[in-house]
């Protein structure tokens, strides 16, 4: 079963399935050649890209990723400084050092394939790594698909996903499994417990206490590390597209108070202006947390300094608590639908990270869990459709605005969900599965190819 930690990974922007699931798709391969015993035979590796990877990879520093990932950088521990230089490295000398380990032979121009008009069939994202010993034999060939919020699956692994990401098969290890808002639901009321303390229950089986608090504290310090950082970086974010970084600035004409006296309408702002600081950290390839992906990094960040900075006594428990009752409504939507992009369009990213955020506060806020289903439930309806059309592909418009129009939404529909008594019509389940479907019917070009939408009816410039 999933945690609901899996939904926050550590890593570098600017995309989770585009950068980050790369990276570890590169590094993977790498790994599992040295486990195979095979590394001392390889001379020279090659790599594949397909479909959305191959079409907007240049603009989310896929091949980048890729290439340091063969180089066994991992998107948690690299020094997001060292990513063009190391690649640049690797172009004068033709060679990389295969999973940090042995030099091999790699020519960036000839090595890394870029197949813009092929989509492997299992998915839109697909990779595949080739190595090769001195008489260049084929030593070993695998393919990676990188399904959304920096998740990989290999082939085998892809073919048997209809299982929940193996969720139904261990649902016996945790005492409160769950792959729906129902079951979830049911567990609260019949327990007596709040999501998070249900989600404690279950990954008690696994680690301590402690642990679950450490982690989750680690997600929420990197996020607001990362929201401090956005709001005073300058400049122009790298991409071409000339995109001015705006946090700074907005942040600027917003505090000139004390936090104390400004006003509700100015908290909204500076909650958009908190997730719009960390987009443009996403955007510059700085150290973000997947939430549930890179694209919609800057959503749950923003509400969550929103939280922390407007309301008063705001404890570590609080946090945790926000975190985890988050991380289980992501949960639901990686069981019953998609986080990628690619397979739903900006549904799965920003749709996704608006439900959770209101959610989340929701429930830090006092709701109860109906009015935690409601609130995770308002969000996604009215996200539904939402696609997906970066300029020029890369993760800056629409998404670094985007995020804080979410963010702002999501504060709204909480205190909407919190003076609500009554369930709603539709079920959390229900919009989880038309978001699904709505989806499937959406056209591939309005799904993170950048074929369609605002990304061929803006001039880049
Ligand atoms: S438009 Fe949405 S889904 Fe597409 S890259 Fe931007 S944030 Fe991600």
């Amino acid at each position: 079963m999933l945690s609901p930690l899996d939904m926050f990974a550590i890593g570098i922007g600017p995309s989770s399935s585009h950068t980050v699931g790369p990276m570890k798709a590169g590094l993977e391969f790498a790994l599992k050649l040295e486990r195979a015993g095979l590394l001392e035979q390889v001379v020279h590796v090659q790599a594949h890209l397909y479909g959305s990877l191959a079409l907007t990879g240049a603009g989310h520093g896929t091949f980048l990723a890729v290439v340091n990932g063969l180089a066994g950088q991992h998107p948690k521990t690299i020094d997001p400084d060292t990513i063009y230089s190391r690649v640049d490295e690797i172009k004068s000398s033709g060679q990389l050092k295969l999973g940090g380990k042995k030099f091999v032979r790699f020519d960036y121009d000839k090595d890394l394939f870029i197949h813009k008009d092929q989509f492997l069939p299992e998915h839109a994202n697909g990779m595949r790594f080739s190595a090769f010993d001195q008489n260049g034999k084929l030593v070993m060939e695998e393919e990676y698909f990188s399904i959304g919020g920096g998740f990989i699956l290999d082939k085998q692994q892809i073919v048997n996903r209809k299982d929940n990401e193996g969720a139904c098969s261990e649902r016996v290890n945790v005492p409160y499994p769950f792959t729906s808002a129902k079951e979830l639901l049911e567990h609260c009321g019949a327990h007596n417990l709040t999501i998070a303390e249900l989600v404690l229950a279950n990954e008690a089986v696994t680690r301590s206490r402690d642990e679950v608090y450490a982690e989750a504290m680690e997600i929420a310090n990197v996020m607001h590390y990362s929201t401090l950082r956005g709001l005073k970086q300058e400049g122009i974010l790298p991409g071409g597209l000339n995109v001015k970084r705006r946090a700074p600035h907005l942040y600027q004409k917003l505090i000139d108070k004390d936090l104390n006296l400004v006003s509700e309408q100015d908290r909204r702002l500076l909650a958009m202006t908190y997730a719009i600081a960390v987009n443009e950290e996403n955007a510059a390839f700085s150290r973000v947390v997947t939430a549930p992906t890179n694209g919609s990094a800057g959503t749950i960040p923003g509400v969550l300094e929103y939280y922390r900075n407007f309301y008063l006594g705001v404890s570590d428990d609080n946090i945790v608590e926000f975190i985890l009752t988050a991380g289980a409504i992501g949960n639901l939507y990686k069981y019953g639908a998609s986080i990628s992009a690619a397979e739903v369009g900006c549904q799965g990213e920003i749709g996704v990270a608006c439900s959770m955020a209101a959610g989340a506060l929701t429930a830090v806020l006092g709701g109860n869990v109906l009015q935690v289903e409601k609130a995770a439930e308002i969000a996604m309806e009215h996200c539904l459709g939402m696609t997906c059309d970066p300029i020029e592909g890369l993760v800056q418009i629409p998404c670094i605005e985007r995020n804080g129009v979410a963010a702002s939404k999501a504060i709204d529909i909480a205190k909407l969900a919190l003076l609500e008594d009554e369930a709603g019509k539709v079920s959390l389940d229900a919009v989880i599965h038309t978001m699904m479907e709505t989806g499937r019917d959406m056209s591939n070009r309005y799904k993170e190819t950048a074929l369609a939408g605002l990304a061929v009816n803006v001039v880049a410039c």
